[in-house]
């Protein structure tokens, strides 16, 4: 008999599948979590009462993914350890009941099967939001092309303009 899966506890704090660029189930929650930083809407939306750990790697995620800094997310995996599971499918990594072990172990999952390589922040600085780039050779650079492409192209076009 399958098992029935638990609620999942991080879905008390972050709302999966805001468009746009949402990404497959295996990497969606970590996408979702690191958009609760909205930085294009400025807002906070992560809950004043969630857990401290829970904004800790959240920010950690945002420095590795946006800049490659593993310092802090290093010092935040070290506090929580995971075990490798056998299964007969194969091995993978298990976090208990340990919510941010859980997201690391995603994110490792997510680097294994290239998910992980498709997450990117958007590059209109004034957005930063996390987008899964779908993309058949990924050279997506915006979130969406109707929101930030068409902002940052006529950007683009107006400095080009007075550059002539
Ligand atoms: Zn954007």
């Amino acid at each position: 008999m399958p098992a029935v899966k638990n609620p999942d506890p991080l879905l008390a704090w972050v709302s999966t599948g805001t468009e746009p660029g949402v990404a497959p189930d295996e990497i969606e929650r970590v996408r979702a979590l690191l958009n609760t930083d909205d930085r294009f809407h400025k807002v906070e939306r992560l809950a004043a009462d969630a857990p401290d750990e829970l904004r800790l790697v959240r920010d950690a995620l945002r420095s590795y993914l946006l800049g490659g800094d593993l310092a802090e997310l290093r010092r935040v995996a070290q506090q929580h350890p995971l075990a490798v599971e056998f299964e007969a499918a194969g091995a993978r990594l298990e976090a208990g009941d340990d919510l941010v072990g859980g997201i690391l172990a995603e994110v490792y999952e997510a680097q294994r099967s290239g998910a992980w390589a498709r997450l990117k922040a958007c590059a209109n600085p004034d957005c930063q939001w996390i987008y899964f780039d779908a993309s058949r050779n990924r050279s997506g650079r915006w979130c969406s092309m109707g929101e930030c492409g068409g902002v940052m192209k006529a950007r683009a076009y107006r400095e080009r303009s007075r550059r002539s």
